[in-house]
């Protein structure tokens, strides 16, 4: 254990706890002590003080014992060349250094303005750095570190000795996945300024998250790991060993410390308050590996290797990534992808903005579309990629083109009823590609490629290759074939896009036409038992998962790719009630998947052994129950409702895997179903919902076309085609009296329905 860590972290503690009762002093004498302090939209307060000591923090009096506890844990500063024999004090150090850093931040919360923009990706101009992320962002993005398509994080502190280092490092931690969150400076330069420099794009969206230039940000880090344990593997707040424990398991993450500070002790090499962050993330089990040669931490133990790794002299920055990944045990799976930009979904949520496309298909500038059919074995060819037409080196700059992309794949399992799910794909995996932008579907899709891809090699045969490799590499288990066709010429694409709509239009009366009583077999998803060990979602034709991204065809199509993997057949079997959708094969299985914690299960009612939650629900549905009906909110709106909770709260208590009478969790899609909690009588109960949804909604019955059709039909059935002008919104109700007054001035149809319970 080097002694020059240990006292450097230990000093630096010191120094960012005094900081932190400085500016705890000030902002009470500024503010007043009964202040109310709280980051934005969240329901886990100071989310690393809440998580590893249970307080909750709500005003700035409440900082008080926070900050006493902080001091409790610092360790006095050891002589400069005293031996510490164990990690404890620098453990201690560290956890102190965090909850002081904690302080400071949220302090900053109360400056007009805030200096962080409070959203998700970064301004295109201007100040970029965004702080705390909100719930929103730490579910969305906390369930890929669950389902490990985001194995980790990389916290960066400090900065590459020049911008195109930084870049090159930022695009290999991207590649792998990895997110890359980055705090602190060197020498005034930070690591996210060099990457913006150079026009990279940054936001969770990139996976390239800029917390803040001040030292103390590192803190949002390891306030996100101890949200996504809380949140994702059901620890409660306070139990820090568990926390901390979840993290070194389950979240692949380190620091890359960069950069050598001029004004450090001698021999140091960086800032005192450096090393303290180090020392914190070493409690999480996350090493940090330097490009500098500071002194190492060789010996395991908290970490699963070692935990602070700089050879003695410096990695070098060529070879950094790939020792934090060594040194971290990380085991990184990339399909490899034949094309000649990177490829992974870091990219997926990169704009490319006009000024730096090459060329663009659809999108209302010209025909285009994409399209899946299955075929024969005999009849196509695996791997045939062909583009008829122009080839983008035909293309001059900045035009739109005319594109059908048109596969073609076979193979035993498939069957027509996978056909969409694989389209819907293309969204994604094009998008993967860096320079190439995705949207839409079918034949409303636009794509756009990059200057930067063009002049890199990347052509249209390689959106074809990207199919291929990826449509074998996903879903190997139903096709063996896969055969790519783009085509450019207007007249093939509006040729074929015929032939593609009619098979569009019998798809979606086929799904259109499939009720809960046209089939035999529901589908489970157990997916979410990794964090809540009792939950199945029962998938029906009118009933999606409550996350909203399995429908019943996915379910179908995800048992037959993985047989034995969480979506299984659940034979519907007896009748027990049918108005509140019972049935004796169903019970069964949950029962039996629910451990025996759950008995009996009804699909059309939330008042009655209702559907449990997870925790991945789109929206709540709540009884209000001085308005004979319920409200939904959905996970977008941050504001308090009439329910008196606002979403985050409620989630809470609705999810982790139990039944709650009176709530449920359910997806958008639910809403427009005929099975909407019918039992209780269904759409007619709902009386509120936030504007954002309503929009949401009547824009979906607006359309017209397509999928929507139906939910125009259930509104009819129900006799209120109108009926979005029923529900009241935070405009004219914010309380429970108020919803009621809007009911009378409406007539509301569940003034006049049977009492809900
Ligand atoms: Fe599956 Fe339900 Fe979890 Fe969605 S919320 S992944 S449907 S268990
Ligand atoms: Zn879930």
């Amino acid at each position: 254990m080097s002694k020059i860590i240990a006292s450097a972290a230990i000093r630096g503690a010191h120094k960012i706890v005094t900081r932190a009762e400085n500016s705890l002093n000030d902002a009470i004498k500024q503010y007043g002590a009964d202040k109310v302090v709280d980051f934005p939209n969240t329901g886990y307060f100071l989310p690393v003080i809440y998580g590893m000591t249970g307080m909750e923090v709500r005003t700035l009096s409440d900082l008080r014992p926070v900050l006493e506890k902080t001091k409790g844990l610092l360790p006095p500063v050891p002589a400069e060349h005293v031996w510490a024999p164990y990690l404890g004090h620098t453990l201690d150090a560290g956890m102190a250094t965090l909850f002081a850093d904690e302080i400071i931040e949220i302090i900053k919360y109360l400056q007009d303005p805030v200096p962080y923009a409070v959203m998700e990706n970064c301004p295109e101009e201007g100040d970029f750095w965004l702080g705390a992320a909100d719930d929103v962002i730490m579910r969305k993005r906390g369930i890929e570190f669950v389902d490990g398509s985001a194995p980790g994080f990389a916290a960066i502190v400090g900065a590459a000795p020049d911008s195109k280092t930084a870049v090159k490092i930022a695009r290999e931690l991207q590649e792998k996945n990895l997110y890359v969150f980055m705090s602190s400076e060197t020498e005034g330069v930070s690591f996210a300024e060099q990457l913006r420099s150079e026009g990279v794009q940054l936001g969770w969206e990139t996976r390239l998250v800029p917390f803040g230039k001040d030292i103390s940000a590192t803190v949002f880090a390891l306030g996100f790991a101890t949200r996504a344990a809380l949140y994702f593997c059901g620890v409660q707040a306070g139990d820090f060993r568990r926390a901390l424990l979840y993290n070194k398991n389950r979240i692949f993450a380190f620091v890359l410390a960069l950069g050598e500070d001029k004004d450090a002790a001698p021999d140091a090499l960086l800032d005192d308050e450096k090393y303290a962050q180090a020392a914190c993330a070493i409690n999480f089990g996350f090493p940090t590996i330097a490009d500098i040669g500071i002194p190492e931490i060789l010996p395991t133990g908290v970490c699963t290797y070692e935990h602070v790794v700089s050879g003695g002299t410096g990695i070098a920055h060529d070879k950094i990534v790939g020792k934090a990944i060594e040194v971290r045990g990380l085991k990184v799976q990339i399909s490899k992808v034949p094309i000649p930009v990177s490829f992974g979904p870091a990219f997926e949520g990169e704009r490319i903005r006009k000024d730096d496309m090459y060329c663009e298909m659809g999108g209302n500038r010209s025909a285009a579309f994409e399209f899946v059919t299955s075929r024969e074995l005999a009849d196509i060819e695996d791997g045939k990629v062909e583009v008829i037409g122009p080839e983008i080196d035909e293309v001059t700059e900045g035009k739109a083109l005319p594109m059908a992309v048109w596969i073609e794949v076979a193979g035993r399992k498939m069957q027509a009823d996978f056909e969409p799910i694989l389209e819907r794909q293309i969204h994604r995996m094009f998008n993967a590609a860096q320079g190439v932008f995705h949207m839409g579907q079918r034949d409303i899709n636009w794509v756009r490629i990059s200057k930067d891809a063009k002049k890199a090699g990347f052509n249209f045969k390689h959106l074809g290759q990207i199919i291929h490799a990826k449509f074998h590499g996903e879903y190997g288990k139903i096709l063996d074939k896969v055969q790519v066709t783009i085509y450019t010429k207007k007249e093939d694409v509006e040729r074929l896009r015929e032939d593609a709509r009619k098979v569009y239009h019998f798809r979606d009366e086929r799904l259109g036409s499939m009720t809960d009583e046209s089939v035999e077999t529901f589908y489970s998803c157990t997916l979410c038992q990794s964090f809540a060990p009792n939950h199945v979602c029962v998938i029906t034709p009118e009933r999606s998962g409550l996350c909203g991204a399995y429908s019943w065809l996915d379910g179908k199509a995800a048992h037959q790719i993985e047989p034995t993997g969480p979506n299984q057949p659940l034979i519907k079997g007896e009748p027990i009630d049918a108005v509140k959708g019972q049935w004796k094969g169903i019970n069964e299985f949950i029962a039996q998947a629910s451990r025996g914690n759950i008995t009996a299960f009804n699909a059309y009612s939330m008042m009655e052994d209702p559907m449990t939650s997870c925790g991945c629900f789109e929206c709540i549905s709540a009884i209000l129950p001085m308005t004979n009906g319920v409200m939904i909110v959905n996970r977008e709106f941050p504001e308090m409702t009439p329910a008196g909770m606002k979403f985050s709260t409620m989630a809470g208590s609705v999810g982790g895997g139990l039944q709650t009478p009176g709530f449920i969790g359910h997806s958008k899609h639910y809403i427009g179903s005929r099975k909407y909690i019918s039992a209780e009588g269904g759409l007619l109960r709902i009386t509120w919902m936030p504007k954002i949804l309503k929009d949401e909604l009547r824009a979906l019955i607006e359309k017209l076309g397509q999928t929507d059709e139906k939910l125009k039909q259930v509104l009819k059935e129900y006799n209120v085609e109108n009926f979005l002008d029923l529900v009241a919104d935070e405009s004219n109700a914010t309380i429970e009296d108020e919803v009621m007054e809007f009911m009378q001035q409406v007539n509301h149809p569940a003034l006049e329905m049977e009492p809900m319970f």
